[in-house]
């Protein structure tokens, strides 16, 4: 579906959980978060009942995040089942990867087309320092085991200064040797995200550029979000920056997202959405329309320098 801006809406990410197994602090702090009520999260049944209402639509990729997907049971069987909606052709989730040994077989099973697995650092004590408790070698493991699946691998870095900018061109190191995708993300001020914190995604690639001298930009669509790539001409992984402090790319935003208590937010960046609550209560005809509503209230970009106007909620409901 287009929105009043023209722009084809056929993406949607689906927060299934507020919960999560780490405490990344710019995400999940230890402290400061409430958990919300397990009667408020949207069941399964009702996040499928979503799912065929936005295929209707022409929403045809989904995106299951958290929280931790993975920490909610049965995670696996909702994406079998989203993967069976006539309309959906792309069923893929970000994790933090501690706990997607264990699954993956059953996830490549249930068709899922690919995996974002965030890793903020390569080194483990700073690993489990930004995470609160994570430990490194679950998630580089859980990189290997979903590459040697052939399952689509994504590793998105949120730069933070003074924490991870000395290890950019290790990741840059790490994406080349693994043929896949590394990620730089700007904090954006969304929850407990102080983009101050934050380092430039043009900064990042300036370092990767004076390493890798023959590093060429990468034309070639790698996903459905708005990161730009750059390789080496004869890379197979690439390096992708995501810089919505710097670089707005609301032009050609294709997304809305689901939260987990059952609001359509049309914008990462504002708390106004549409709660579907009312609309499964009544029948999938008004689910279909209250997600066309959210999809019509899509603004024409966001307004992260404007803070008094950006979401207050932790990004761990909203999904990133
Ligand atoms: N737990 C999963 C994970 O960590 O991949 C999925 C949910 S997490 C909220 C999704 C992504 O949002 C992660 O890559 C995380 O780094 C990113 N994120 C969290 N807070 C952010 C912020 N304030 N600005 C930018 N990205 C953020
Ligand atoms: Fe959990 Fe992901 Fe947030 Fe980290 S970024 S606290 S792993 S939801």
């Amino acid at each position: 579906m287009l929105d009043r801006f023209g722009r084809t809406i056929d993406y949607m990410r689906i927060s299934i959980t507020d919960r999560c197994d780490l405490r990344c602090r710019y995400c999940m702090p230890a402290e400061g978060i409430e958990k919300v009520a397990m009667s408020r999260i949207l069941t399964y049944e009702e996040i499928l009942r979503v799912c065929r209402a936005a295929a209707g639509l022409g929403i045809t990729k989904f995106k299951v995040t958290g929280g931790e997907p993975l920490v909610r049971r049965g995670c696996t069987d909702l994406i079998r089942e989203m993967k069976m909606i006539p309309g959906v052709e792309q069923v893929t989730m970000t994790t933090n990867g501690q706990q997607l040994a264990a699954v993956i077989d059953e996830l490549a099973e249930a068709g899922l087309d690919g995996l974002n697995i965030s890793m903020d650092s390569l080194r483990e004590d700073r690993y489990r320092s930004v995470t609160g408790r994570g430990e490194l070698s679950r998630t580089l493991s859980a990189v290997d085991e979903a590459i040697s699946r052939g399952i689509r691998t994504k590793v998105n870095c949120l730069l933070q200064k003074g924490f991870n900018e000395d290890e950019i061109t290790d990741f840059a190191a790490f994406a080349f040797e693994k043929g896949i995708d590394v990620r730089f993300i700007e904090i954006m001020p969304v929850g407990f995200g102080n983009p101050e914190d934050g380092v430039p995604g043009d900064e990042a690639l300036e370092m990767i550029r004076a390493e890798y001298l023959g590093l060429i930009r990468d034309e070639a669509v790698h996903g459905n979000g708005p990161a730009v790539y750059y390789r080496l001409p004869d890379s197979k992984g690439a390096v992708g920056f995501i810089n919505p402090m710097h670089n707005s790319f609301c032009g050609s935003c294709n997304r809305i997202r689901l939260t987990s208590q059952g609001q359509i937010k049309p914008c990462l960046c504002y708390e106004e959405g549409v709660d579907l609550r009312p609309a499964l209560e009544t029948g999938d005809e008004a689910v279909r329309e209250a997600i066309e509503k959210a999809i019509r209230m899509k603004p024409e970009g966001h307004s992260f320098h404007e803070i008094e106007k950006v979401e207050p909620r932790a990004m761990s409901e909203i999904g990133g």
